[in-house]
């Protein structure tokens, strides 16, 4: 399979065989390598501004490489617990009991915070792009995928957005979410905004620059754009370092 090369989770390139996808399409053979570069310390080292179409592959291009990182972390966090558990027992200590807890009770109530963050221009892609990823993941325990869209039940949006590891918004909803406390974004370490160009259009510059502010602590923005005319290349300049640029 063309994808082992880029050493992606073997969760990851199971779900890529089931899907079908034998050979990375252009985008995803340029952008995936230069996505998943790191420092010593496991971050992620370059920005990128991508132009790429629709039915280019480039949704799968930028969730692969965030969706690896996630469950490298997961992986190392399950780890550590088990380990503390492992010693808790071996002092002689009994593991407390965790409750179950009714994640709609106000009681019980957590801000979601997401280590990684993408943005859509309409509820259509978002969804789209969350059923993509849900599809990536089905081989991963415990990673969890959030869509926050206008329109959908609140009460039911709320309930799954705890715990996400990923959440795939369009700018008004997540905005919404983040005034009234139910999601911090200060953890998000990558953060995607795909159809960049529509999201201009659709008059999203004041989120998006918002966005930007409240995730300042992440490390790596991908921007994916149909065009890159000049307003996009002013937009990356204001939320990226020095990104890499990819043409397919
Ligand atoms: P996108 O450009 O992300 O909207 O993807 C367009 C379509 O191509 C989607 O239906 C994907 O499932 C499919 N696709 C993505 N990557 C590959 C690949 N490497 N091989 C075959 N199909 C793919």
């Amino acid at each position: 399979n063309g994808f082992a090369a880029f050493g992606l989770a073997p969760e990851l390139l199971a779900a890529v065989a089931d899907l079908g996808f034998t050979q990375p399409t252009s985008v995803q053979q340029q952008a995936i390598g230069r996505a998943m570069a790191m420092d010593a310390e496991g971050r992620a080292i370059n920005d990128m501004l991508v132009s790429s179409q629709t039915g280019s592959g480039k949704t799968a291009a930028f969730l692969l490489p965030v969706l690896h990182t996630l469950i490298q972390q997961k992986a190392a966090e399950i780890e550590a617990e088990r380990k503390a558990h492992e010693e808790a027992v071996a002092r002689g200590e009994t593991a407390p009991k965790r409750a179950r807890r009714n994640p709609l009770s106000p009681r019980n109530f957590q801000a979601a915070v997401p280590g990684a963050l993408i943005l859509c221009p309409t509820r259509e892609l978002a969804q789209q792009v969350a059923h993509d990823a849900i599809d990536l993941v089905k081989h991963c325990k415990g990673l969890r995928i959030a869509n926050v869209v206008g329109g959908m039940p609140y009460q039911m949006q709320i309930a799954r957005l705890q715990n996400a590891d990923l959440v795939v918004a369009t700018p008004g909803r997540l905005l919404d979410l983040q005034r009234s406390g139910q999601i911090k974004l200060d953890q998000v370490q990558f953060l995607v905004v795909d159809e960049a160009d529509r999201m201009l259009d659709l008059g999203f510059a004041e989120d998006l620059a918002e966005v930007h502010q409240l995730t300042a602590n992440r490390h790596q923005t991908m921007m994916f754009s149909a065009t890159f005319a000049p307003r996009i290349q002013q937009l990356a300049v204001r939320v990226m370092r020095e990104p890499q640029r990819i043409q397919v």
